[in-house]
């Protein structure tokens, strides 16, 4: 079985090298064409087009930035899509909001595409040590061929419900990154401010009952202003614009998502979107006039 896949960013490039390690040939696409260089160098083949890569994988996984990426690699000039054979399977891991991937699904069970949505938890350490979580929606059937596959990336697959569902539980996950990172940073200013060094305040906060667990992670950037991105600050802004658009389409109020939605859109307009999205420390720590103790 030959896999295809289209997107080779921080998370998409780790993925595919696990499905390489394990020995599965990989046909490949990348809308910049030198990421996919060190995939090539241990054997992969890679093609112009996505179209192209349907034309010679069973599978497909696309792990791209936003719904506008997949839709124009799927349905766009020279898309992926109208090249399948037919009963093809196409697993998209990429973070988009649950509407999205049941439009996608309908797109592409109409040309007799089998779909899935399969965003991930995890970062890109996780995503190295294949040690994602793997949320996914679509027909049982799918997922259980998919899932052997989907072992070779991640630690845990957990099918969701139907197509949607993967993304429902993604965009879940991501307000609470989101709205947790915005209010550590908070009380981190603050602390700060009333005199508290920030060392105190990381050791005595990190791995204590009030801050989320997944923070101990981020410590060291904090701690040394190193903003290098494991998960850029521009995609979870995107997240949180479909957290938003989701909520919409439900009939749900978050007040609070919507307002971690517009400060990250400053840590944006700031120039910050290729940074880890915990440079919104940073961010507020500036806006905040930096270590100034109040008098
Ligand atoms: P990334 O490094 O920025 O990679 C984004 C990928 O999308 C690249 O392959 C990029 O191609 C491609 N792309 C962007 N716009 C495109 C377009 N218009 N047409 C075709 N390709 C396009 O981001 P990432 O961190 O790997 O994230 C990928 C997805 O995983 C996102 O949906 C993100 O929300 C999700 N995610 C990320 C993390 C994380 O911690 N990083 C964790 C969980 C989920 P180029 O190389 O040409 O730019």
């Amino acid at each position: 079985m030959k896999i295809g896949f289209i997107g080779l960013g921080i998370m998409g490039s780790r993925m595919a090298a696990n499905l390489q390690q394990q020995g599965h040939p990989l046909v490949i696409f990348n809308r910049s064409p030198e990421k996919a260089i060190p995939l090539v160098k241990k054997g992969a083949t890679q093609v112009n087009t996505p179209a192209e890569v349907a034309k010679h994988a069973d599978i497909l996984f696309t792990m791209l930035a936003h719904p506008e990426a997949v839709t124009e690699t799927a349905l766009g000039k020279d898309g992926f899509l109208v090249h399948f054979t037919p009963n093809s399977l196409w697993v998209d891991c990429s973070t988009v909001h649950p509407s999205f991937s049941r439009e996608m699904a309908r797109e592409a069970h109409e040309k007799k595409i089998r779909f899935l949505d399969a965003p991930v938890a995890g970062s890109k350490n996780q995503a190295q040590q294949a040690q994602l979580v793997f949320l996914v929606g679509g027909e049982e059937a799918d997922f259980q061929e998919c899932q052997p596959l989907l072992e070779t990336m991640g630690k845990k697959v957990i099918r969701m419900g139907e197509n949607g569902m993967g993304s429902a539980f993604k965009l879940v996950l991501n307000h609470l990154l989101a709205t947790s990172m915005a209010a550590f940073s908070e009380g981190l200013i603050l602390g700060e401010a009333l005199g508290i060094s920030l060392e105190t305040l990381l050791n005595i906060l990190v791995g204590g009952p009030v801050a989320a667990p997944y923070l101990a992670l981020k410590r060291s950037k904090l701690e040394n202003d190193d903003y290098e991105a494991e998960f850029p600050l521009q995609w979870m802004q995107k997240d949180l614009q479909m957290v938003s658009l989701a909520a919409y389409e439900s009939n749900v109020a978050m007040p609070l998502g919507n307002t971690a939605k517009e400060m990250y859109r400053l840590c944006l307009q700031r120039g910050l979107g290729e940074q880890d999205f915990s440079a919104i420390y940073a961010f507020l720590k500036e806006g905040s006039g930096g270590d100034r103790v109040a008098s």
